[in-house]
């Protein structure tokens, strides 16, 4: 029986790009459709069933970042975007828009290929995590409670207190993360292998501090003394509960 094949958005309105991304999306194997304007992708992305969405930033009607606020009020499907210039790159890292990675544009396929499947790896509930043994292990359905924190990882909810937390998927994973390895100490290069899932370099460290610091605002009581999530100087980070 055929496995049901992962479903891309692109959203992209430079047709020749937009046609040689889906044409490498789905000779990588997922099926994926086109959206040639920020408003048809925001339909898209809100109707359609996608386990991914890719989404340039200066699109006609709807500006990328906008798209990506309000789909992300009501879903948290990975987003990529597809950055044409360093300063947009840096609005990103600076903006919550809720976006899960970047690429900047000009990119090779093979690095945006290797993005797309982290990124749905690691939104299947696929994330792997070193155990106390060294080992790999897949994560078990389970709860995790640390501190005033209650993870539900069957439901990926969370709640501070008894009240439910709004997290980015990312935010989720690292969090999730965290509290499976409480005490380690991860370098940025670390975290950003075990959680965005690079081999090596292909992302950007920045965008865990960035993702690091929206997880304080939201879980710590004050993000500016962490009780949680602690920074060891020169190192990295680790959990504490
Ligand atoms: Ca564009």
């Amino acid at each position: 029986m055929d496995k049901v094949k992962k479903r891309v958005l692109v959203v992209e309105d430079e047709k020749n790009i937009a046609e040689l991304l889906a044409y490498n999306i789905r000779k990588a194997g997922y099926a994926c459709d086109v959206a040639y304007d920020g408003r048809d992708g925001l339909n898209r992305a809100l109707t359609g069933d996608y386990d991914l969405i890719l989404l340039d930033i200066m699109l006609p009607i709807i500006n990328g970042f906008e798209v990506c606020r309000t789909i992300r009020t009501k879903s948290n499907v990975p987003i990529i975007f597809v950055t044409a210039r360093e300063e947009e790159k840096d609005k990103i890292l600076g903006l919550e828009t809720g976006a899960d990675d970047y690429v900047t544009k000009p990119f090779s396929v093979r690095e945006l290929l290797s993005r797309i499947k982290a990124n749905i790896r690691r939104s299947s509930g696929e994330l792997i995590t070193p155990t106390n043994n060294g080992k790999n292990e897949k994560y078990e359905s389970t709860t995790i409670i640390a501190g005033d924190l209650n993870i539900d990882c069957e439901h990926y909810s969370v709640t501070k207190a008894g009240v439910p937390l709004e997290l980015s998927k990312k935010e989720y994973d690292l969090l999730v993360f965290f509290t499976s390895n409480i005490g380690r100490v991860y370098s940025r290069e670390d975290l950003l292998e075990k959680v965005w899932g690079y081999d090596g370099y292909y992302g950007d460290i920045r965008t865990v501090d960035v993702t690091i610091s929206r997880l304080r605002d939201k879980i710590e009581d004050d993000p500016a003394k962490p009780k949680y999530i602690l920074t060891k100087r020169g190192v990295g980070y680790y959990f504490q509960a």
